[in-house]
């Protein structure tokens, strides 16, 4: 309520006061939590339209929180990128997720890659491409084998910079993709200039592709555009075995979602390596 005076300002700082302190609380929570190993990737499997063979999986984090019990990304990784917290949690992140890499090759005596998501204030951390590279060194893991998402937004965010990071990073091989393809201001230039491999299509166009005949349509005309560029394509969500039809139909190449698994946590994902691999 919009009320002037005396009243709606005594009502006014209480609210504040309570918000800030749920964010310092939250803040300090989060600082100890990499201490104290609270931290863990799940994992979601990526696997070729096609065929349905495993190509990757996406590491997605999760914080087991002793008082406030499983935090999922979207409640914290904002609050980590306005403190920078997310720094030091996205190295760690880098880190466990190409030692697993590594690992999933031991099981499956192939190739498995990891894709790991970057934030902005990540991104441009003037450390960014040695924490990058430091963590293939100390895993071993080949750099081909490490996509990096980057979301659309942050690409048209800031120009000359960001240019030269993606170019820093490709040419140490590193794979480089677009998340949530179609959701940002899409100004399409972009994607001439800068060294991309892959395009995920949002999952919200994937989601209502057999209802919405314009979704259709869009995610028909992105896989199109980025073949014609050279780009792979992974649709992200695909949660029906009818959207996969589809999918193949158009020549889709990689696909994601819960209709071929949830994102699990390491030893469940382990599992569907052992009885999906071979
Ligand atoms: P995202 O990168 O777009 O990740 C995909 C999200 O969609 C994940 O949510 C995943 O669980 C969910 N998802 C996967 N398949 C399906 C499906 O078939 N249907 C539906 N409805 N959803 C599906 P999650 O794990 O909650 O992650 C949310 C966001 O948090 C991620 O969105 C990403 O932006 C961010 N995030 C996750 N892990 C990290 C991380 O390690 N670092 C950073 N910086 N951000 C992360
Ligand atoms: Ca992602
Ligand atoms: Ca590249
Ligand atoms: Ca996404």
């Amino acid at each position: 309520a919009k009320h002037k005076g005396k009243s709606s300002y005594a009502h006014f700082v209480p609210e504040m006061t309570e918000v800030s302190h749920d964010r310092l609380q939250m803040e300090s929570r989060m600082r100890r939590a990499l201490d104290q190993n609270e931290f863990e990737l799940y994992f979601q499997p990526i696997v070729q339209t096609d065929t349905g063979a495993l190509s990757s999986a996406e590491a997605l984090i999760r914080w087991n929180s002793p008082s406030m019990g499983m935090v999922m990304p979207d409640r914290f990784i904002p609050l980590a990128e306005e403190t920078g917290l997310i720094i030091p949690i996205g190295e760690w992140v880098l880190q466990e997720a190409c030692h697993k890499a590594m690992k999933w090759r031991e099981i499956t005596g192939t190739n498995v890659g990891v894709s790991v998501n970057v934030s902005p204030r990540q991104f441009r951390d003037p450390n960014f491409s040695d924490i990058v590279l430091k963590a293939l060194e100390s895993s071993g893991l080949e750099a081909e084998y490490l996509e990096l998402e980057i979301t659309e937004r942050l690409i048209l965010d800031n120009t000359i910079e960001t240019a030269e990071i993606l170019k820093h990073l490709d040419q140490a091989g590193i794979r480089l993709s677009v998340d949530d393809f179609g959701t940002g201001y899409s100004a399409l230039s972009y994607l001439k200039s800068y060294p991309f491999d892959t395009l995920k299509i949002d999952k919200s166009f994937v989601q209502d592709v057999l209802k919405e005949q314009d979704d259709a349509s869009l995610v028909r005309a992105i896989i199109n555009m980025a073949h014609s560029l050279g780009l792979r394509v992974i649709a992200e969500g695909v949660e029906e075995e009818a959207q996969t039809h589809f999918l193949q139909h158009e020549g889709c190449d990689y696909s994601q979602g819960y209709f071929y698994s949830r994102p699990v946590p390491e030893e469940a994902f382990e599992k569907w390596l052992r009885t999906n691999h071979r």
